[in-house]
């Protein structure tokens, strides 16, 4: 029986920071695998600045390439549409029935989580693993026990990894593109380059 890590995202691009934190976690929980999985549209966020959905995966691939326990789904991106994690959970869990399932987020998401679709059955279906993020704390996490089960706040707090993590973020990068600075050694050098042969986060076209 398998241990497997989730960290969805939108990867638009995927950095070091991603990189670095589902190594981190892949360590500390004793991981056989951890899984990429670029969403497709992401619910909660505007699509402007969006790169293609396969330019996303492309990069994610790129990054996870040369790490044996990192693998890249493309269950949300195949499926097409908003890409809500309770369906991935049961498509992934229709795949692998046998696998436990650890599904990552950042601290920054914690505020967002009740608003999850579905976001109560998440908890059956995966042990949530919060970790923290540059700028933000584990503060908000009573906010969760809605979409917890009895005891769910103080069991999540068991799960909060106090880990470093590194201070980049999606939208650092494409704004360092935008404005023409070197994003080197904050995203994977495939990447880089995929970014710069694809003209990605250079501006905004009109109506992009
Ligand atoms: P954006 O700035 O566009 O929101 P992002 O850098 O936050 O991009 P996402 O794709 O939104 O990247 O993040 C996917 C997941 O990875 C989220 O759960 C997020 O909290 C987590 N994450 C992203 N960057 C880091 C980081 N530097 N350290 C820890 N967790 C991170
Ligand atoms: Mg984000």
């Amino acid at each position: 029986m398998g241990r497997v890590g989730i960290l969805g995202g939108t990867f638009n691009p995927v950095h070091l920071g991603h990189l670095f934190v589902a190594e981190e976690v892949a360590w500390r929980l004793s991981l056989d695998r951890l899984l990429l999985i670029p969403c497709a549209v992401p619910p909660h966020k505007g699509t402007r600045e969006l790169a293609p959905a396969e330019d996303r995966l492309a990069m994610t691939r790129l990054a996870a390439a040369g790490n044996p326990r990192l693998a890249v789904s493309d269950v949300e991106i195949r499926r097409g549409g908003t890409s809500y994690t309770i369906r991935t959970l049961d498509e992934l869990a229709r795949e692998s029935p046998e696998e436990e399932r650890f599904l990552i987020v950042g601290a920054d998401s914690i505020p967002e989580l009740p608003a999850w679709y579905r976001a109560s059955e998440i908890e059956r279906r995966a042990q949530w693993v919060v970790v923290a993020r540059p700028g933000y704390d584990f503060g908000a996490l009573e906010r969760l026990a809605p979409i917890l089960g009895e005891g769910g706040v103080e069991r999540l707090r068991r799960h909060c990894l106090e880990a470093r993590s590194l201070n980049i973020s999606s939208t650092e990068v494409r704004r360092r593109v935008r404005a023409g600075e070197p994003i080197r050694y904050m995203v994977p050098d495939g990447v880089a380059d995929l970014i710069r042969s694809r003209c990605l986060y250079r501006g905004s076209p009109a109506g992009a």
